[in-house]
């Protein structure tokens, strides 16, 4: 899923200067998830915006508007408030942000509210994001026992370690495990340490021109 964070209430303050009329609009998927846009922050950041003399004419938590057909739905749903907003405020991630903005009939001021950080691996009772890949076009978790050194090591390395490594974690934070010694250590238990000294080339960029686009 999409992890990102609800920005301060002062920064988003600051981007409504000149704004009178919100509309806000959360996401019932990952912004719920990760706290970033749900039901709650959505009251919450309404709450805010009232008490400092912003009107906010309508919030709705909509289905994920990372897909344009759910945004689509979610401002009929709403057009009456949205027709009346100066500013959409959208607590969502940045796709969902963009898919709005392209989805409106009218042309409104489409500000974001979260910080998008990462495309995140869900822990517990989704209590805890970890960022286990980098979505980098070309994979190579085959090579490395489904441990992405790309991702999981502080540096990106794809070869091996750094020699930093110190009981097991990582030199650059040593509250994180070092994703080479993971990778050892897994590789070692399944006999596959041969593919260590396979070499693994620079990523190739080029498969992964931006903005991506991948029709079907
Ligand atoms: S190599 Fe790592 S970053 Fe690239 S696709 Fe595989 S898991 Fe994701
Ligand atoms: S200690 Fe391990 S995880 Fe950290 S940068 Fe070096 S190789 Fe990467």
């Amino acid at each position: 899923m999409i992890i990102g964070r609800l920005k301060d209430k002062k920064e988003i303050l600051k981007m409504l200067e000149g704004s009178k009329k919100i509309f806000i609009m959360g996401c019932s998927e990952c912004a719920t998830t990760c706290k970033s846009g749900g039901e709650e922050e959505v009251r919450k950041i309404g709450e805010f915006l009232i008490k400092n003399d912003k009107e906010v004419v309508g919030k709705f938590v909509s289905e994920p508007p990372c897909i344009e057909a759910k945004a689509k739905l979610s401002i009929v749903k709403n057009r009456k408030e949205i027709k009346e907003a100066d500013t959409i405020l959208v607590l969502a991630c940045g796709l969902g942000v963009q898919v709005v903005d392209v989805s409106l009939r009218e042309k409104k001021k489409v500000i974001s509210g979260t910080d998008t950080l990462f495309a995140g691996a869900v822990f517990g009772k989704a209590q805890k994001f970890v960022e286990f890949c980098s979505l980098c076009g070309e994979c190579l978790l085959d090579k490395t026992s489904a441990i992405c050194p790309y991702t999981r090591c502080s540096k990106g390395l794809l070869n091996g370690p750094c020699g930093g490594s110190k009981d097991g974690k990582c030199e650059v934070d040593r509250e994180k495990d070092c994703a080479w010694i993971l990778i050892y250590k897994k590789l070692k238990e399944q006999g596959q340490e041969a593919k260590l000294l396979e070499i693994i080339p620079p990523k190739d960029f080029s498969k992964k021109i931006k903005p991506f686009t991948l029709e079907l």
